[in-house]
């Protein structure tokens, strides 16, 4: 499917683009490399190098309307546009569009069809239109003969915005508008934005249907059994899900609802700086794989990548079709979790490799959202840091936090899931001194906790966090099993713990009104003896 006559961009106002709509992997693979987006790796991939190397999350804005006055939680990422400001960026943006050559792609959000949305997503790349037809759920012809969109999706990057005359930020804007079921997106070439947008959509529209919308990876084992895997950007969602042992369900983004879990998306979108093919073998073969696009790794002189060579960033990117995993769950749809990880990557070498939560402490820790700042994925951060992001992904809950966690707290009681805390960062000593844990004992910890082999063993309580640590793990030191006893400066692990709980403390108080005392009850403290 090509060039069509008629344009199916007509309701836009955009009737002389070049327009090709769902052009497939080949089509997609020439023209980008026509346009100068990208060179084929000679293992296979679509290569390409973005201006943007993340994502700009404090240049997305939500309109403001009837639908979302209330509805939207205005503070930190969600930010309040007119509708006047939208009407005129996007009137322009339309007629810079109707010049050009564009890239049409119908796709889902969302495995469950009793959940889906349909979306179009308009692109200015043929790159991003090969990013979205690996990233979204792909229609089934039956589908696409009959497709009509809920959602319309209008990405040009070469567009930008002027501050000055046009109420946005810089010249990169990404504008969400629930009333007209559109989101508009230009001056800036990074893939992430397309996904994360819709991503925000869902996360709107679900829990109005009791629907929980996760920030979360997802597989599910022999038995039947699914687990979850929340975690910030870093805190290793991708790596972790992607077990041969288990199928993978979803990489990023998941909806629990009455029946179980489903997969917003059809691909994909793993980190590959420094990857190591033993550690992450399946990972590791989709960068060796026509019809992965790979972004912003340099390629060798052999025109192979080079997967350790951060010269344009950190957060080198690869994006695939789900199938490209040999182990996965067919329709990407599963039954209801019963164990939820909650990822941390925690430079201070605070937080235990692994412990198990509370109903209250599961409350407490989701709203908190704690992990490291890895730098790379959202620009201007070049060093790590700690950070606390709500739910465990705030750039793209529109909600009040109050709302996800009470909604993931009920599903969780009524499923009876075991929720653990695992802390894939730093140990023996914080970011500097002590070393990252290695993957090897991040997997066999979490086997262990998935395997009910946990079920038996003894718990004990470390004071700071009130975290409950098993004694002992198959495959796994003790000593690495609680921090304290990693690190040699015993004096140093308390003070830098203190100095953690009360960073802890310091970030919920803006939480504190809107969650019950047995909550803030859970809270760490900062003056426990150890
Ligand atoms: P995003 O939301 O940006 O997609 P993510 O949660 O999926 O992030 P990953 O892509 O899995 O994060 O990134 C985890 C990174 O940390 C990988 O580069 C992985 O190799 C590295 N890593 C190092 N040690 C560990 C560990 N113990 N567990 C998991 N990942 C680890
Ligand atoms: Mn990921």
């Amino acid at each position: 499917m090509s060039l069509t006559t008629h344009s199916p961009l007509s309701d836009l106002g955009i009737h002389r683009a070049t327009i090709h709509l769902n052009p497939g992997v080949d089509e997609l693979y020439a023209h980008a490399i026509r346009l100068g987006e990208g060179v084929r790796a000679t293992t296979g991939p679509l290569t390409v190098h973005t201006d943007k190397t993340g994502r700009s999350p404090k240049d997305r804005f939500i309109v403001e309307d009837d639908q979302t006055r209330d509805a939207v939680w205005w503070e930190g990422f969600n930010r309040p546009i007119g509708q006047d400001v939208f009407d005129g960026l996007l009137k322009k943006m339309t007629q810079y569009a109707d010049e050009r050559e564009l890239f049409v792609q119908q796709v889902f959000a969302g495995t469950d069809k009793t959940q889906r949305i349909a979306v179009r997503m308009v692109t200015e790349m043929a790159y991003h239109s090969l990013f979205i037809h690996n990233m979204f759920v792909r229609p089934t012809p039956e589908e696409l003969a009959d497709f009509e969109a809920d959602w319309t999706v209008l990405n040009i990057p070469s567009f930008k915005a002027d501050p000055a005359v046009d109420g946005v930020r810089t010249g990169t804007f990404i504008l969400v508008n629930f009333g007209k079921k559109m989101i508009i997106a230009g001056g800036t070439q990074y893939a992430g934005e397309n996904k994360k947008g819709i991503f925000s959509v869902m996360n709107f529209l679900l829990p109005a249907r009791g629907v929980m919308p996760m920030h979360c990876s997802a597989n599910v084992g022999e038995g039947g059994d699914v687990a979850l895997f929340f975690g910030l950007s870093g805190t290793g969602k991708t790596t972790l899900s992607a077990d041969p042992s288990r199928k993978l369900i979803g990489d990023d983004e998941h909806g629990w609802t009455d029946t179980g879990v489903f997969n917003f998306e059809g691909g994909c979108y793993a980190k590959v700086i420094r990857l190591n093919p033993q550690a992450e073998p399946d990972i590791y073969r989709t960068t060796q794989t026509y019809g992965t696009v790979l972004e912003n790794v340099v390629l060798k002189a052999d025109g192979t990548p080079d997967l350790d060579d951060d010269s344009l960033t950190e957060n080198t990117r690869s994006a695939y079709p789900i199938e490209q995993i040999d182990n996965i769950q067919p329709g990407s749809i599963a039954g209801h979790p019963r164990n939820i990880i909650f990822l941390t990557a925690d430079a201070f070498g605070v937080l235990p490799p692994l412990s198990r939560l509370t109903p209250e402490q599961t409350m407490y820790q989701f709203i908190s959202g704690f992990t490291a700042k890895i730098p790379g994925t959202e620009e201007g951060v070049t060093e790590p840091g700690p950070t606390f992001s709500a739910c465990f992904g705030a750039p793209f809950m529109p909600r009040h936090p109050g709302e996800y966690a009470r909604l993931l707290a009920k599903k969780v009681q009524d499923s009876g899931a075991t929720v653990w805390l695992v802390n894939t960062g730093w140990s023996g000593g914080m970011y500097g001194q002590g070393k990252r844990m290695s993957i090897g004992h991040t997997r066999a910890l979490i086997h262990a906790a998935l395997g009910g082999e946990l079920d038996s063993v003894e718990f004990e309580r470390e004071p700071f966090f009130n975290l409950e640590i098993p004694s002992e793990v198959p495959g796994v030191p003790r000593e690495v099993l609680n921090p304290r006893d990693a690190w040699t400066d015993k004096t140093a692990y308390d003070e830098t713990a203190r100095k953690l709980a009360r960073m802890f403390r310091d970030n919920f108080q803006r939480f504190e009104a809107g969650v019950e005392q047995s909550v803030t009850d859970s809270m760490p403290d900062p003056d426990a003896q150890s």
